[in-house]
């Protein structure tokens, strides 16, 4: 029996700063179209998946607005936007 609603796109990648633990957000919204940013997404967290969606994508309608990455239950203090660690997800704008 699983509670999660939807499958992860990818596993959350993590990186210790001094400051604690970090998790890695695509700077690339799933549509390929789209920066993402503190600004320009909106991060939620459920007990073991955390969803970022992209708001441009969510005001245009478009179903696959949102990344689903799976955390296991870590805990990050803060969140950090890079491609680099899900370069194999990430659809390039053209
Ligand atoms: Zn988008």
């Amino acid at each position: 029996m699983t509670t999660s609603a939807t499958t992860p796109h990818a596993t959350a990648r993590y990186r210790t700063t001094a400051h604690g633990t970090q998790v890695v957000i695509p700077t690339r919204c799933r549509r390929g179209q789209h920066t993402l940013s503190a600004e320009t997404s909106r991060i939620r967290e459920t007990d073991d998946q955390l969803h970022v969606t992209c708001l441009a994508c969510l005001a245009n309608a478009e179903t696959d607005h949102t990344w689903s990455l799976a955390t296991h239950g870590r805990k990050a203090i803060s969140a950090e936007f890079d491609d680099q660690p899900y370069h194999d997800i990430i659809r390039t704008a053209r």
